[in-house]
């Protein structure tokens, strides 16, 4: 096939609107290319698609109506179309709405016309306000980048006149920006650190070019970075493009300050914090090749790289990765695929792999590569249990006096504690102690969580949130409300009366406003500013605290209740996650875990740092149940505003399994999901077991395929569910 239409020739074209086929329309004056990104009618609407091949004329010509117009935006690749097509096929999901994912960019607007821009400045400032400092702060944390007037003002959360004021005196230059402005070239001949036997070795291991995928497996602290760092640097220099994948909340100006020593400019960005004009920037800069290196979150996976040469997914078991809304994907399985397609060396970095890496290397599809120990003076921390059942403890109180001492002492010498529960707001339950009333979300199926520093309830699941009543809302009782366990805010108070003198802070996303106030502030703290640190897995992730050298768990069983079989797998990796945020400088660590079970196996494991056998036995249990990642599953999630109907269709579906008998795959449920109501919609889930090799998802698209769906009922497929 030609890769050129001509002006009136049949192109077909995917838009992004969900439609399970490609429409016909002629092409416009001056013709378009294959894949180029175009607006078409649809209806009385303009909308947005790409030409994916000629049209299929299977229509009355005469009806055909032309492209309004071509993107000015390089077409999009073959490699790109192919990737989207798999991806869909593999999710379940209809093509235009992976076309959506490829191309919910502002980059493909058109280029901007000349426009001001604003950017750091030289000039001092004669009167400084907090709305000027709000101003100069997010210039100065965005480092090189710049802001139309509006985005910088909304940015900092002040008026434009601020701006304007601050741009008078020179303090922030104002600029004419003909168009998007190149990033400045990154260095990738610059010598690195000198790295050690066991990391120049790694690096070795990881010298190739072309499709292959490496677990990177090694401790907190061991260089895992330091050696992708040097196998982008290899990938720049065969003159490739590089992605980097974070989870969101490791995305930190740290990690970025580091890509710029190395490479001596900073690279790209791509997360839900980026500006609207950076967005577009990128998007168009990453197209022709400009960006060379893009350090993003999972959604950077989408973007049109010209020819990309290494993906590094970094903490690669992280949850964050699997996409929970609209397209239901896993941004770590999609990179592999991603790669396979054009050719790209894939990095799984992780000091705890996921069960599938951990098989996948097993079973010699993925080369393992090993960081055995930390860098330099840094040993890992010792690793105890106190056990809870010999621990005298006041009701309402949760931090044994074990663990005091500990802290104690770490005060004493000036070093820092960290008290972990995962568990944000100030109790998970409020009780009415007259009629034993529990408050729960009206539209989920949750409990309302006490926030004592906002003064409200909130719901985790939707965010809802209301004012702390004084009194009960189903017997009235006045003052009898009472919160009931631990959430961090009450360990911070608990702490604070038990080390008066000490600085106490509690680290939770929901505490500070912005993600920069957040930043900023765990920044602060590492520097010294607090002796105990109370948290929920925020910390256990990505950041740097040179002075922590205590890690106190108040709950290691937490995730262990439920049914989740993953759970034991994620506690693992949170618990040795949060662990290693023990004495990563000089001075050697201490982690003890609060247990009620302290010979429970996935304990024990944690404890004596068995990591294999931990694995092991974890793969052997499910491999006996048929689970991932020895055999395959699938959730079909049906939701809807009323119960009934919901479970008829589950039902029907349960009912009516021949497609998948065939391939040997059996259907449990309808159950409730694993969050049975969510923004008052009830959700039932049905969960599809196969065999490994079974061809799953033809199987369960015959299988839905009679389903009409009636009023406001909503189907969703969730291929390799997180939780079952
Ligand atoms: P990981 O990614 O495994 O947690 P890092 O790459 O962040 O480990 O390394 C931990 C710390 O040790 C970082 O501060 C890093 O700069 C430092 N480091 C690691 N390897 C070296 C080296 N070869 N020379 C100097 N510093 C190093
Ligand atoms: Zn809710």
């Amino acid at each position: 096939m030609s890769g050129f239409f001509h002006e009136g020739d049949l192109v077909g074209v995917v838009t992004t609107q969900p439609l399970d086929r490609m429409l016909d329309y002629k092409a416009p004056e001056g013709g378009c290319h294959l894949g180029a990104f175009v607006e078409v009618p649809l209806g009385p609407r303009k909308v947005l698609g790409v030409v994916w091949g000629a049209g299929k004329g299977d229509y009355d010509r005469s009806k055909i109506r032309s492209v309004i117009r071509v993107l000015d935006v390089p077409p999009m690749r073959a490699e790109m179309k192919d990737f989207l097509t798999r991806a869909g096929a593999y999710t379940l999901t209809p093509l235009s709405l992976m076309v959506r994912l490829a191309t919910r960019s502002p980059g493909l607007g058109d280029p901007p016309a000349m426009r001001k821009i604003f950017r750091m400045g030289t000039g001092q400032v004669d009167r400084m306000t907090p709305a000027r400092e709000k101003v100069l702060a997010v210039l100065e944390e965005f480092g090189g980048l710049s802001f139309t007037l509006k985005e910088l003002a909304e940015q900092a959360g002040v008026g434009p006149s601020v701006v304007k004021g601050l741009a008078a005196q020179g303090a922030v230059r104002e600029e004419d920006s003909p168009r998007d402005l190149p990033f400045t070239p990154l260095d990738p001949s610059r010598p690195g650190k000198q790295l050690t036997e066991d990391q120049a070795a790694a690096v070795a291991a990881l010298d190739r070019d072309g499709y292959s995928t490496t677990l990177l497996k090694g401790v907190t602290g061991s260089g895992k970075t330091e050696v992708y760092l040097e196998a982008v640097a290899a990938c720049l220099r065969r003159g490739r493009q590089a992605l980097v994948l974070l989870p969101e909340i490791a995305l930190t100006s740290e990690f970025l300050t580091r890509v710029e020593q190395r490479f001596g400019a900073r690279p790209a960005e791509w997360h839900s914090g980026v500006t609207m004009t950076e967005r577009r920037r990128v998007w168009r800069m990453v197209a022709d090749g400009g960006a060379e290196l893009v350090v993003g979150a999972r959604s950077a996976l989408f973007l049109p790289y010209r020819d990309l040469g290494l993906i590094v997914v970094d903490e690669e078991h992280d949850s964050s990765y699997k996409q929970e809304e609209g397209v239901l994907y896993n941004a770590r399985d999609m990179t592999v695929l991603r790669a396979s397609l054009c050719g790209a060396q894939v990095v799984l970095a992780s000091a705890t792999p996921s069960l599938e890496t951990w098989a996948n290397a097993e079973a010699g599809k993925y080369s393992r590569v090993e960081l055995t120990s930390r860098f330099g003076e840094a040993v890992l921390p010792e690793m105890r249990a106190i056990d809870m059942r010999n621990e005298e403890l006041p009701g309402s109180r949760w931090v044994s006096p074990s663990l005091q001492k500990e802290i104690a002492k770490r005060i004493e010498l000036g070093e820092q504690s960290l008290v972990f529960l995962n568990r944000r707001g100030y109790a998970p339950m409020t009780l009415c102690r007259a009629c034993g009333h529990q408050i729960v979300c009206e539209h989920c199926d949750a409990r309302m969580v006490e926030h004592r520093f906002l003064k409200r309830l909130m719901c985790h699941q939707c965010g809802e949130t209301k004012p702390m009543p004084t009194a009960c809302p189903s017997c009235e009782a006045e003052d009898r409300l009472a919160p009931i366990g631990p959430g961090v805010e009450r360990m911070g108070e608990e702490l604070a009366e038990l080390f008066p003198d000490a600085r106490v802070v509690v680290l939770s996303s929901d505490l500070y406003g912005t993600s920069r106030e957040l930043k900023a502030h765990i920044e602060a703290i590492a520097e010294g500013g607090a002796d105990i640190i109370i948290g929920t897995q925020l910390v256990a992730k990505g950041h740097n605290f040179p002075h922590l050298t205590l890690v106190g768990v108040i709950d290691a069983d937490l995730g262990l209740q439920g049914s989740d079989l993953r759970a034991a797998e994620k506690t693992f990796q949170l618990m040795r996650q949060v662990a290693g945020r023990a004495g990563r400088a000089e001075k050697r660590g201490a982690a003890l875990l609060q247990t009620f079970q302290p010979e429970h196996p996935v304990i024990t494991s944690i404890l004596n740092g068995d990591e294999e056998a931990f694995w092991r036995a974890e793969a052997a249990e499910r491999e006996q149940a048929g689970m991932p990642p020895y055999g395959r599953m699938a959730g079909v999630i049906l939701s809807g505003p009323e119960v009934g109907p919901v479970f008829d269709l589950g039902n029907a579906l349960a009912r009516n399994d021949a497609a998948l008998k065939r391939v040997g795959a059996q259907v449990y449920g309808p159950a409730p999901a694993p969050v049975a109501r969510i923004r008052g919609r009830h959700r039932v889930r049905l969960l599809v077991k196969a065999p490994k090799g079974a061809a799953l998802q033809a199987a369960i698209a015959e299988w839905i395929r009679p389903v009409r769906l009636k009023g406001d009922l909503r189907l969703q497929i969730d291929i390799d569910p997180q939780s079952f």
